[in-house]
Parts: C-alpha cells; sequence; structure tokens
C-alpha cells in the first residue's frame, strides 16, 4: 500500500514538473511514506529523518502515511519534518507546501484552479508505476474492523472503496501497455463494494444482483435509464477478468470473514485470477482471536481453507500470525503450531507482538517477553519450511508458466508463477526459437515463460525454460 501510495505522489509531482532527483542528497524535496504497523518500522524514521538533514542539510521533508497523526511522533522529530501530509490530501497540499517549498510556479490561473480543487479521491491520481510489467492496482483504503492490536484503522481512517469504473479504466489502460500482472490492494479486498452503473448483471453474480439498487435520491450519471447497482469484490474481479489480454489478476489481503463461497467460485471461474490466496489467520487460538477481535474462529478458518483447496486445485495459501500476543499461553500458542501443521501453508509472515499506541491491545499487558516471542517465531518457521518444501514437491516435473521478473547478479533470470513461488531460471542465455543464445541480450523481463521444474527449495523453484 506504501509503496503504491509512493508510485501516486511521484506522479502527482511528476505531473507538475517536478523531477525525481538521482541522489537523495541533491533532492530539494524528499517525500517519507512511513508505516506504523510495528514499532521496529517506526524507528526506521527515527534514524532515517535525522539522517536525511544531516547529509542535505536544505532539503525540505514531507512526512506521510501511518505516523502522521500521532503527536508522540511529531514531537520527536520535531525539527526535522517541514510538513506533514495526510496521503488523501496530496491534492490540497499543493499550494501549501509543495509551492512554499520549491519556488514552483504554475504556469496558468486554469492549472492552478484544477490543481486547487478540493477532491479527496487521492485514489484517482495517476501514479508514475515502478514496474513496467507488475502494477498495484488500489482499490479501496482504510478499515472498518479494529483489531484490537492493529494500527491501521486509526492511521488510515475508515474503508473507502474506489469506484469499479475508475478501477476497470486504470487496468484497461495498463493492459493496453502490456502489463502482465495486475495486483489489486486494499486492507480486505473481499470487503468491497461499489456503485457501478449499467453493469451487465449474469444470472451466477448472485450476491451482486441480491445488492442491486436503484438510487431514487441521487440518479446515476449514465442518465434515466441506466440504473445504479453495487457490485462486491466477486463482480469485481469477473469484469476484470472480461478485459480482454493475457494478464494475471492478484489481489491483497482478503479477510477470512469476509471470504465467500461466491468469491471462491468467481477464482475458480476465472482464467487470469492467479491460485493463490493470501489468508492472514492471526492467530490458531479461538480466545486469543476473540480477543484480537478477528470475527472468527479456527474451525471457521479451517472449513474455509478446505473449500479454497476443493474449489481451486493447485492453490498456494500464504498467511500472517503475530506470536506473543498479550496473554496468549503456551498452550494457546501451541494451537498454533497445531494449525500450522494441519493447513501447511505455502508461505507465513510471522510478526512478533509489538504494541501500538492508541489500539485496544496497548492497554493489555504485554507479558510475553521477547525472547519467548523469538522462540515462537522461530517453531512457527521450522515448521513452514518443512510444509513449504512439501509443498513445492509436487511442482517436481511440472511444466508452469512463470512471469519473468528480472535477473540476478550472477547473470540468472528469475520470476515467480501464479501461485506466488519464486523461481530461479537456471538458464543463463535461453535459446531463441532459432536455438541460439541470444536471450542474454533480447530481454525476457516482464515476459511469460513456460518452466519445467526440476529442483525445488523450501521457499522456491528452480526450472528450465521450455518456451
Ligand atoms: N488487513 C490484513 C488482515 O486483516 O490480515 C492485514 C494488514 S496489517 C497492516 C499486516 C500485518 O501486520 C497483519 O496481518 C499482522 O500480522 C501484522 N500486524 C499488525 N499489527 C501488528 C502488531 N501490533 N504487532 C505485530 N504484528 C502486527
Ligand atoms: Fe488491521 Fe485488522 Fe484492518 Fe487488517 S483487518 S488492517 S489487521 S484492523
Amino acid at each position: 500500500m506504501n509503496k503504491s501510495d509512493s508510485e501516486r505522489i511521484a506522479g502527482h509531482l511528476e505531473k507538475r514538473g517536478y523531477k525525481k532527483s538521482a541522489e537523495r542528497e541533491k533532492a530539494g524535496l524528499v517525500i517519507l511514506v512511513t508505516c506504523g504497523v510495528r514499532q521496529s518500522a517506526e524507528d526506521r524514521i527515527y534514524g532515517l529523518v535525522p539522517k536525511i538533514k544531516k547529509e542535505n542539510p536544505k532539503v525540505k521533508i514531507i512526512l506521510t502515511g501511518c505516523l502522521v497523526n500521532r503527536e508522540d511522533v511529531k514531537r520527536r522529530l520535531n525539527g526535522y519534518v517541514d510538513a506533514w501530509m495526510p496521503i488523501n490530501k496530496i491534492f490540497n497540499f499543493q499550494f501549501s507546501i509543495f509551492n512554499q517549498f520549491t519556488n514552483f510556479q504554475f504556469s496558468n490561473k486554469k492549472q492552478k484552479d484544477k490543481i486547487s480543487c478540493d477532491k479527496d479521491d487521492y485514489l484517482s491520481i495517476k501514479p508514475k508505476y515502478s514496474s513496467k510489467f507488475s502494477a498495484f492496482v488500489p482499490i479501496g483504503n482504510g478499515c472498518n474492523n479494529f483489531c484490537s492490536y492493529c494500527v491501521v484503522p486509526r492511521a488510515r481512517g475508515r474503508e473507502v472503496y474506489r469506484p469499479a469504473e475508475d478501477i476497470l479504466k486504470e487496468i484497461k489502460c495498463l493492459v493496453k501497455k502490456d502489463y502482465k500482472e495486475i495486483i489489486l490492494i486494499a486492507q480486505n479486498v473481499n470487503s468491497y463494494k461499489s456503485e457501478i452503473t449499467n453493469y451487465p448483471l449474469r444470472q451466477s453474480d448472485s450476491e451482486a444482483s441480491k445488492l442491486q439498487i436503484t438510487n431514487k435520491s441521487n440518479p446515476p450519471a449514465g442518465g434515466q435509464n441506466s440504473k445504479l447497482k453495487f457490485i462486491n469484490f466477486s463482480g469485481l474481479l469477473k469484469l476484470i477478468n472480461d478485459i480482454p489480454g493475457d494478464f494475471w489478476i492478484r489481489f491483497f489481503t482478503s479477510h477470512p470473514k469476509d471470504m465467500s463461497d461466491e468469491l471462491i467460485k468467481a477464482i475458480a471461474a476465472s482464467d487470469k485470477a492467479c491460485r493463490h490466496i493470501h489468508l492472514p489467520v492471526q492467530a490458531g487460538d479461538d480466545e486469543v482471536l476473540k480477543k484480537m477481535n478477528r470475527n472468527y474462529t479456527v474451525s471457521h478458518y479451517k472449513s474455509l481453507i478446505k473449500k479454497i483447496r476443493r474449489g481451486l486445485p493447485d492453490v498456494s495459501i500464504t498467511t500472517d500470525v503475530i506470536v506473543g500476543f498479550p496473554g496468549e499461553t503456551k498452550a494457546q500458542f501451541n494451537n498454533t503450531v497445531k494449525l500450522f501443521k494441519e493447513v501447511k501453508f505455502d508461505m507465513a509472515y510471522i510478526s512478533r507482538y509489538s504494541p501500538r499506541p492508541g489500539t485496544a491491545a496497548e492497554k493489555l499487558k504485554d507479558n510475553v517477553s521477547k525472547i519467548e516471542k523469538k522462540r515462537r517465531e522461530e517453531e512457527l518457521m521450522k515448521i513452514l519450511r518443512k510444509t513449504a518444501l512439501e509443498n513445492n514437491k509436487k511442482y517436481i516435473g511440472k511444466i508452469v508458466d512463470v512471469l519473468v521478473e528480472g535477473r540476478n547478479k550472477r547473470g540468472e533470470w528469475y520470476g515467480k508463477t501464479e501461485t506466488a513461488k519464486n523461481v530461479k531460471l537456471g538458464i543463463k542465455n535461453p535459446p531463441n526459437s532459432a536455438g541460439k543464445q541470444e536471450l542474454g541480450i533480447r530481454t525476457i523481463i516482464g515476459e511469460f515463460v513456460k518452466v519445467k521444474i526440476n529442483k525445488v527449495r523450501g521457499f522456491g523453484l528452480e526450472g528450465e525454460i521450455v518456451k
């Protein structure tokens, strides 16, 4: 999300004539998109901001992102930061800050008026994508769930979803430019809802038809004959899938409480949606889940995994988990161990609990020691390494599609499968159609290739390009 926000800030500035500085030391303005999800991310800012000012005393620093509303952070960085900018206010920020800092002049009044409009939908800003083949497309921002440990609803505000028409427009443009991977992002993609005019409802869109409304007080933009309807995430996925082209659709993150049968069916029916579901479990114990305010039980989570695996054969499943939540006993942690052994995740992002200011859990005693949190993390890692390797063994001898992402220092190509497995492509210069070793010159970055897998590791595959 922060990376995507940075792309939008860069797009916004570049459109107004700013240029990216080759070196940070020579920049006139540095904007930092901060993360406050864990203390470790926050601590990086306390080191980085003074460092930037020291190496370049004339630079103006703007902070945005998760830490922007925190008074204690503001006090701590007082004297270093020149302005604090909520990310969704970047339209309004144009005059007050950017200009004042950089003496930027609008070429004419029309341009000034256009930019100064009181717009709040920063997601509509055209980003400067950092990749030429893979793009983050935010479908929403904020969160309404208030998990007791999490700072996001306070830092990013309540859920706001982007109109489906806007999302489709951005994706169509990307596909035209030959983008191969569209990554839909929001804190909870599967609680997405949007009004849409003239949505071509099909019989299968059962959930969407249930949500269908005709908005009487606010007639749809398409005129009296067009009907305004709501679509949910399954509906959005279908519309994106209908865009002609050869591309993958990924999405992060799905919340277990909102993972519907309809969505699993929509993914199964899609030839573009990747067979990879990231479904954060956070804990494998019902009492801990309750204290976390996650609104599901372990048995619900396990039944979802079953349904996903039944509906999407060969799917890979990854998760997020927190160890050492306040009061988590060894027995409760052992339930998470049990869940890890049972589910056999392909990957897991394991976090040691970190108290966050303003959250409900901050009031609970952070009573699991640092050493014990580390030990719990390592125990889960050990299981993960085993289950991931076990899952990867199923790939041996298979031919899979790989989106080539780059070339490492040793000259080896690498990429990933639709199941989000990293793949090292063993051939340094794969032969072209004439059998010549010319690919060292022609780049295959951003292309799909067929790869025969011949070696697997815990967190990756190796193979040879066969086509
Ligand atoms: N919306 C997603 C969900 O519901 O699972 C997760 C978004 S959150 C920004 C990313 C991950 O950070 C979470 O899944 C959680 O594992 C971790 N996280 C959030 N707050 C944390 C905290 N206080 N301590 C440790 N990890 C935390
Ligand atoms: Fe944070 Fe929970 Fe919202 Fe995810 S669902 S962003 S963990 S509050």
